[in-house]
């Protein structure tokens, strides 16, 4: 792909320097294997000096080279010895060191200096309030040391940690600790030992003032693992749910995986500047706060289910990631897509499977669907990238996932289980490719996935067009497939597409059980006798395959399936095909009143039925009662225009809170007499609490605020308090700045509620949320250092269609602002900003304009990141 420059610009400023692009097809095997790693630290806020030593000895397997390249980024090279003799004659390419080696084997020593104060890109050794900890995947060990910081080079280390006793009491890395004592000095030092070979991204240390939340697990052959959860002291209270959920994991992985662990301790740390969701080091796990801390009183239900998922995936990570590590880092997949799966079949077991695919599949089509439409396309196995911390994506760890849940779904569970055990038995050890992971399907659980393998080298979610027609006794459907063009793939062919179906006896009400179709080719046409008159087909069942469903059938079919579908998923689905459906229809030629009416008729037979099924528990009736959000709206469009979904959506929202108005102010009361509890019946009511607020305040909004007012008064949990808050935040009044001033006080010093607070606000509803973004940028509170702060703000302000694509372009210009703020100290949070302006080719052209001007006065920054710089140029395609 070529740099969209204004070729006027050419003389006037220099051009940044390109930064290259990395192939797959480009892969050689590194000339040196690294059996050992030495390290040593001598910590220091300011400046910390490390010593490496590296064992090397030629590969076999690869093409001789009389030297070693070490990767390297911003560390300081104090000197280089080989086979302990200084040595001069080493070179420079760019960030990476050269050293020149003529034998078979070789000892390399490295002396780099780094401050890890002034490291705000939070990648490498970095501070987070006066503690010391490091974030390596996917290359920030080289920020380090000097080093082959490559995934397909594994090797044991030993590390020896020295700092001050009192400003760094705690010193943890990964593996076990073997030795520890003080020093002169008022110092000390540990020294630990990994007997597990590991690429450097695995990499992890801590030092600092920490204390640990601690317990024990026996696994299954009787081995008995300490288990920490590392936080600030008066983070302890709030640990317990994370200590419970890594149990619940190591279980589970038993269990169902047959997974067992294979170290004698396990230690997670919470960390408040970092830039993703956790890191899965070998033995120590980082966490970002967020993902670890929670009580009642501060974290959502949806918070505690949060936590439970992700220390699930990093713990599961232990085998699908570092006993199977990746070969080069266009195998992302092989570890996130599986891993992700592995935590999502676990959160099924754990808080019910309907709720959690429901979950699942929102994700997908609010984060992956845009981006697969999009110029950021790629495959969940890329081919290129410049910097590959952009390709940690929806595509990568979601339509991963689900491209193995499909090898799941084809399979059956227990072939899938035959399956992953021969993955892990054969490549144990190894870093592996994702067809290494195909392979191991096929041949442990007998599938032919030839044509399959076209779901790693193909972009773009497939479409399926769905025809059922009946004569005589036969229903006949027609299945026909489509895959999009995607930036670079302007031909597709036909991928296998696993759908579950059920065609239901409309009178009846019942289906003669369901069956897993794969369409193989471009049109399938099946045919099923017996049928009397015309079945209504529910299609997709359990959301078996990530497509997207274009099917042709009479409003009636999809009330019915809403209605009494036995399948949860296929029920949530009919109920947003109607709404969708109405929607797209309302913003294309406009309707006509008697069009209008029946389409809302139609909609608020399933809407009353769903609020009145006594059978259905809350949980799915939450679920079952949301609108399909702004976002997949606008997916659905060609081109689309943000400023009429919005008035269009919550029109409809307003309509159905009014024509059921009494019973959702009945359900409102039920629910809220449900005391206090974890138990998912107690959960689902506060579900479906603030859901039918939602409603009420679209209908009657001064009554309403006063409902919300009692209900934020009344709370005696975070769920119902946010629920509450985010609801008066979308409306006028003094019971709006009243509570959100409650809020801040109540949790000033709190910096996880602290960020809810500016996330209400930023995502409001209230007509003028983008002015309240700009206030809200100069609040004391706010600071461009910390990432969970920046998105708290900013990655709810993008996903505020109102307030984000404002007519006036200013909502861009704001994003802009912040990007091109932020590049220089935190690249790669950054850079993540910048797919929200990357969708103006799907805007209506007044926008699209106002977007790709934005983006264009990114592309001339003077200096930018190869983070931003690479998403910008692909965004201005
Ligand atoms: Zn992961």
């Amino acid at each position: 792909m070529d740099v969209a420059r204004n070729p006027e610009m050419a003389d006037a400023a220099p051009t940044p320097h390109e930064p290259p692009v990395i192939r797959r097809e480009d892969y050689t095997p590194f000339p040196w294997l690294v059996p050992e790693t030495r390290l040593h630290f001598d910590l220091g806020l300011e400046a910390t000096r490390v010593v490496s030593k590296l064992t090397v000895a030629r590969n076999a397997k690869a093409h001789r080279v009389d030297s070693i390249r070490l990767n390297g980024d911003g560390a300081e090279l104090a000197s280089v010895k080989v086979d302990g003799e200084p040595i001069s004659d080493w070179t420079m390419d760019g960030d990476d060191l050269i050293v020149p080696l003529s034998g078979d084997a070789h000892e390399i020593e490295i002396a780099t200096e780094i401050a890890p104060s002034a490291n705000s890109q939070l990648m490498g050794l970095y501070a987070s309030n006066g503690m010391l900890c490091t974030q390596c995947e996917a290359e920030g060990f080289r920020r380090i040391t000097f080093y082959p910081d490559r995934p397909d080079v594994l090797s044991t280390y030993r590390v020896r940690m020295e700092g001050d006793a009192q400003q760094f009491p705690i010193l943890l890395c990964n593996g076990n600790k073997e030795t520890e004592g003080a020093l002169d000095g008022g110092r000390h030092f540990a020294e630990w030992h990994d007997p597990w070979p590991k690429p450097s991204y695995l990499f992890a240390m801590v030092a600092g003032d920490l204390v640990a939340n601690s317990s024990t697990f026996t696994t299954m052959s009787g081995r008995q693992v300490e288990l920490n959860v590392w936080v600030r002291e008066g983070d302890l209270p709030r640990t317990e749910h994370a200590m419970e959920s890594l149990k619940k994991s190591m279980q589970w992985d038993e269990e169902v995986f047959g997974r067992e662990y294979d170290l004698d301790l396990f230690n997670i740390v919470a960390v408040s500047d970092f830039n993703m969701g956790a890191m899965e080091n070998k033995g120590l796990n980082v966490f970002n706060t967020k993902y670890v801390l929670a009580d009642p009183d501060t974290a959502t239900d949806a918070d505690f289910d949060a936590i439970e998922g992700v220390i699930a995936h990093e713990y599961f990570h232990n085998w699908s990631g570092n006993r199977v590590t990746c070969r080069d880092w266009f195998q992302l997949s092989l570890k996130e897509g599986f891993t992700v799966l592995r935590d999502q079949l676990f959160s099924q077991d754990m808080q019910g499977e309907a709720v959690k695919r429901i979950e699942d599949v929102r994700i997908l089509r609010s984060a992956q669907f845009p981006e697969d439409s999009g110029p950021l396309a790629h495959p969940i196995r890329p081919d290129s990238y410049r910097e590959i911390s952009n390709f940690y994506t929806a595509t990568v760890y979601n339509k991963g996932a689900e491209v193995i849940r499909m090898m799941r779904s084809m399979a059956g569970p227990k072939a899938f289980r035959q399956a992953t055990d021969l993955y892990f038995d054969r490549h144990d050890g190894e870093a592996a490719t994702c067809e290494d992971f195909v392979k191991a399907m096929e041949d442990g659980a007998g599938l032919d996935l030839s044509q399959f393998r076209l779901w790693y080298s193909q972009a773009g979610t497939p479409k399926v067009d769905v025809t059922l027609s009946h004569e005589g006794d036969i229903a006949t459907l027609t299945l026909r497939q489509t895959v999009p063009a995607t930036p670079g793939q302007p031909a597709k062919l036909p991928m296998p597409i696993p759908l579950r179906i059920a065609l239901f006896d409309r009178e009846k009400g019942t289906h003669a059980g369901e069956q897993l179709i794969v369409i193989d080719r471009a049109e399938k046409v099946l045919s099923f006798e017996g049928f009397a008159a015309a079945p209504v087909l529910s299609i997709n069942r359990g959301y078996t395959a990530p497509v997207a469903i274009e099917r042709h059938v009479p409003r009636e079919d999809l009330v019915f399936l809403a209605a009494q579908d036995d399948d949860s998923f296929a029920r949530y689905e009919a109920m947003q095909e109607l709404v969708v459906g109405h929607l797209v229809a309302a913003l294309g030629d406009g309707l006509s009143d008697s069009d209008r009416e029946a389409g809302q008729e139609a909609i608020a037979s399933a809407f009353g039925a769903i609020i009145a099924d006594e059978a259905l528990d809350d949980s799915m009736r939450g679920e079952l009662m949301m609108l399909p959000s702004q976002t997949y709206l606008m997916e659905q469009m060609l081109v689309a225009d943000p400023g009429r979904i919005h008035v269009e959506r919550e029109s409809l929202k307003a309509w159905l809170g009014n024509r059921f108005l009494s019973q959702l102010e009945a359900l409102h009361d039920r629910v809220s007499a449900v005391p206090y509890s974890m138990e998912s019946a107690a959960r689902g009511a506060r579900k479906v609490k603030t859901q039918a607020l939602v409603y009420l305040a679209a209908a009657a909004p001064e009554a309403t605020a006063e409902r919300a007012w009692d209900q934020f008064n009344a709370a005696d949990n975070m769920t119902d308090r946010q629920g509450a808050l985010m609801v008066l935040a979308g409306l006028e009044g003094v019971d709006r700045t009243n509570a959100l001033l409650d809020f801040y006080n109540r949790y000033q010093g709190n910096e996880l509620v602290i960020d809810k607070w500016f996330t209400l606000q930023a995502l409001s509803l209230h007509p003028d949320a983008l002015a309240h973004v700009k206030a809200l940028a100069k609040h004391k509170d706010f600071t461009l250092r910390n990432p969970n702060r920046v998105r708290s703000l900013y990655m709810a302000f993008a996903g505020n269609p109102h307030a984000f694509h404002v007519a006036s372009g200013e909502g861009y210009r704001v994003l802009a602002d912040l990007i091109l703020a932020l590049d220089p100290i935190n690249p790669q949070t950054a850079a993540r900003f910048v797919p929200a302006l990357g969708r103006w080719r799907r805007m209506e052209p007044g926008r699209a304009a106002l977007m790709r001007t934005e983006l264009e006065r990114i592309a001339a920054a003077e200096t930018l990141s190869r983070d931003t710089f690479e998403q910008v140029t692909r965004s201005l395609g």
